[in-house]
């Protein structure tokens, strides 16, 4: 599923004029994919000069690295080996 990466998008509108289906608009000048349109051919992701459309797969090893973040952010409450170890386990 094409997912738009705001924060990359410049609001060209060339995936808007490119889709087959018309199922993309512009809004605040950020692009927005209508799902119940998209019949997911994956030309918005190759159009994008600016590499903003993602696919669900790309989102999963940025989950993981926040993820990862977030887990050692929350390791450095604990001082001990043991009080680590025995957060993991719970
Ligand atoms: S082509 Fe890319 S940068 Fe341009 S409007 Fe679409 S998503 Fe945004
Ligand atoms: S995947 Fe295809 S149908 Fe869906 S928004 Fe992109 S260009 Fe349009």
């Amino acid at each position: 599923m094409p997912w738009i990466d705001k924060d990359k998008c410049t609001g060209c509108g060339v995936c808007v004029k490119e889709c087959p289906v018309s199922a993309i608009i512009l809004e605040e000048g950020k692009a927005e994919i209508d799902m119940d349109k998209c019949i997911r051919c994956g030309k918005c992701h190759d159009v994008c000069p600016q590499q903003a459309v993602r696919h669900d797969s790309e989102k999963i090893p940025l989950e993981v690295e926040e993820n990862l973040n977030k887990t050692k952010k929350l390791m450095e409450n604990f001082k001990t080996e043991e009080e680590k170890k025995h957060f993991l386990k719970e």
